[in-house]
């Protein structure tokens, strides 16, 4: 079933949902299991599931020693959605990216999702690569999330990039499109960086996710900017628990996102990880309950692969 269905639906009831990311190479499937089963009690209606265009692993120097190297494209993500749908019964959400991928194997990855009965997909560009200055294309790729959006649109209505006879049975994707209420790094502005996500919109996205924030009030105005410019599709929070003081330099080094005086303060006095831990649950807590008092569609957490301090918040909210 859509993402929009799903909210439709719930009838103003916010939803529970998240975002895993596929094992490493190597990796077993189980783990991600057992930090999806204590989650399935919260009934999530939909799973996302991230594409990396990066990761690193460690290869044998053949004298013993390991050596960490930078590959391409870590392996997963529609495999994972296939499985997830098979073992509980409930939608995925694979990310599909522009970055690495030209337009006709974006394309084959979309009749894969087809194939496979998934009706959601997310339209993201995807990040430059560690050795790029900036995000460069894939040659034949798409440049931007709208490009992939649009070519998602077209394939819904049944036109592939060849021109592909006697169509019987046309994908119906509904689509997200990820939006930043403080703005994407490379965005002169955040009123240019809306007019963006309109064109997102304007070329088909259904909803929309945003990046992770810290204070409810960057989100509540992101969303009134939104609709004064007319983008009326779902805007669905999402939300990330601190879990290591680290977090405190990295997240807005990465994301360019704010973090308040308030939660600094508090995870700098913290003596132990699991003190840590614990402030980063009990603020996601706070912004989820007003979120959700404020009838949010859907509370969408980060979950990075780890499930037991979103259990902790889910058990609060839901
Ligand atoms: P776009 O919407 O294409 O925007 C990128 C930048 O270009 C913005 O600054 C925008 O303002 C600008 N822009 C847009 N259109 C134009 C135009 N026509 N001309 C000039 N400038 C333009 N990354 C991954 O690698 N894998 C994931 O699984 C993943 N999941 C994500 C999930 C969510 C909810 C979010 C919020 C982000 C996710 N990302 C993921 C990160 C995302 O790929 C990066 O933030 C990326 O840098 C931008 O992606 P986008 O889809 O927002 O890009």
């Amino acid at each position: 079933m859509k993402v929009t269905e799903h909210i439709e639906n719930a009838q103003g009831k916010t939803l529970f949902s998240f975002e895993i990311i596929p094992p490493q190479k190597g990796k077993s499937i189980q783990e991600l299991y057992d930090n999806i089963d204590p989650l399935m009690e919260f009934k999530p209606p939909f799973i996302d599931v991230t594409t990396s265009r990066e990761e690193y692993i460690y290869v044998d120097k053949g004298n013993g020693l390991l050596e960490k190297k930078l590959t391409r494209m870590r392996p997963g993500t529609l495999g994972i959605c296939a499985s997830i749908k098979h073992k509980y019964n409930v939608d995925t959400v694979p990310h599909v990216l522009c970055g690495g991928f030209t337009k006709e194997e974006t394309e084959y990855l979309l009749v894969d999702c087809h194939y496979l009965g998934i009706d959601n997909v997310m339209a993201l560009r995807g990040d430059a690569m560690k050795d790029e200055q900036s995000f460069i294309p894939k040659e034949g790729g798409n440049d931007f999330a709208t490009d992939l959006v649009h070519q998602i649109n077209q394939l819904n209505q049944g036109k592939y990039l060849h021109n592909v006879m006697d169509i019987d049975n046309k994908a119906n994707f509904c689509i997200g499109v990820a939006g930043y209420p403080e703005k994407h790094l490379e965005s002169p502005s955040l009123q240019s960086d809306l007019k963006r996500l309109k064109e997102k919109v304007d070329s088909g996205a259904d909803y929309v996710v945003t990046q992770m924030f810290f204070d409810n009030a960057k989100y509540f105005e992101f969303v009134a900017k939104a609709r004064e410019i007319g983008i009326t599709v779902p805007i669905i929070p999402g939300i990330k628990p601190i879990a290591v003081k680290r977090h405190l330099q990295i997240l807005p080094q990465i994301f360019r996102i704010d973090l308040p005086e308030d939660l600094i303060n508090a995870i700098e006095k913290c003596k132990t990880s699991a003190d840590v831990r614990q402030v980063g649950v009990e603020w996601s807590i706070q912004q989820s309950l007003e979120l959700k008092n404020a009838g949010v569609p859907v509370l969408h957490y980060y979950s990075m692969g780890k499930s037991e301090n979103i259990r902790q918040i889910a058990k609060a909210i839901f």
